[in-house]
């Protein structure tokens, strides 16, 4: 039984990290628009440390904000649409399968969402093809069925997972995952798991990785031309015609399935991870992730793991 409440950081919940307050943007879908993204590059520039970190979510992270800037952030995120309810504003988290414009069913479901009691900010929906099942989450529709803790619910769509969503917050006490409680619905067998699209072009898209889940602020400036899908695989979706200078396209790179934690931007890293996993980039194993400490704070499932010790890593 969880005792406590979720503390996921938010727009308003700041978390005091050793660089600084670090803010997290839900970001429905993924979907931003050129001028959204220009505000978050914008904020980031102005308040933090000029970067956008990308969430196994498909949401972002300004971090390194100085003290006293946080409610200047707010007012900007909600001038650019970012921060649409206070009340809601850890519990709007919806992932949605790339490279399909599913940008109706996202709206509908994040309107649901407002429109309910505040879901834990861990809980998480999907909806798209079975690559979203790859990122679990506790709710999902899945071309045409609804999918319950990667279960099969029967046939469904938006209406259907919202009804469901209400009905986790009927069953729930302190859970914050429908996995740590007892779904009294019947289900069926589990749901096969797709795979999220390669990096390259796809037809008029392009999917694109920053190495480390970071868009700095000179791809920062490249993206915010146009509209951008962020994935729960830390890499984004632009038109082909985007500049992707730092980015990158090719399947074969080495920089594929690497990632690291926040290393030195955390107190308690023990090693400055994200630059030694740049300096022993090579091919290898993969998933390979970085931990600054025996955390492993976003450890990808099954990736093997470098975690930093006093004396070097194990
Ligand atoms: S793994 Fe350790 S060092 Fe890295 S972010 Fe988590 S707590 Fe901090």
């Amino acid at each position: 039984m969880r005792t406590a409440v979720d503390r996921c950081p938010g727009v308003l919940r700041v978390h005091d990290a050793v660089d600084g307050g670090l803010v997290r943007v839900r970001v429905p879908g993924g979907y931003l628009t050129g001028a959204q993204l220009a505000a978050l590059a914008d904020a980031s520039a102005s308040w933090g440390d000029g970067n956008l970190d990308l969430t196994s979510r498909g949401n972002v992270q300004l971090r390194g904000l100085r003290p006293g800037t946080t409610d200047q952030l707010a007012v900007a995120l909600v001038d650019a649409g970012l921060l649409p309810s206070v009340t809601h504003d850890t519990s709007r988290n919806v992932v949605a399968s790339p490279l399909r414009d599913l940008h109706a069913e996202v709206a509908e479901i994040d309107a649901g969402i407002q429109s309910m009691d505040p879901l834990p900010g861990r809980f998480l929906i999907g909806v798209g093809g079975p690559d979203v099942l790859t990122v679990r989450p506790d709710l999902a529709v899945v071309d045409g069925r609804l999918v319950v803790d990667g279960r099969d619910g029967g046939p469904g769509a938006v209406p259907e997972l919202l009804e469901a969503a209400q009905h986790f917050l009927d069953l729930r006490r302190s859970e914050w995952r429908v996995r740590e409680l007892t779904w009294d619905r019947p289900l069926g067998e589990a749901v096969p798991v797709g795979v999220p699209p390669a990096l390259g072009r796809h037809d008029t898209r392009v999917v694109a990785l920053p190495p480390l889940g970071r868009l700095t602020s000179a791809m920062l400036r490249q993206l915010a031309v146009g509209p951008v899908q962020l994935t729960p695989w830390r890499t984004v979706v632009v038109p082909d015609s985007t500049e992707l200078t730092g980015l990158v396209t090719d399947p074969a790179s080495p920089w594929v399935g690497v990632s690291a934690c926040a290393g030195v931007a955390c107190a308690k890293a023990l090693r400055d991870v994200r630059s030694d996993a740049v300096a022993a980039l090579a091919p290898g194993v993969r998933p390979l992730h970085w931990s600054g400490c025996d955390r492993q704070c976003g450890l990808p499932a099954g990736a093997e793991s470098r975690v930093a010790t006093a004396d070097g890593y194990a």
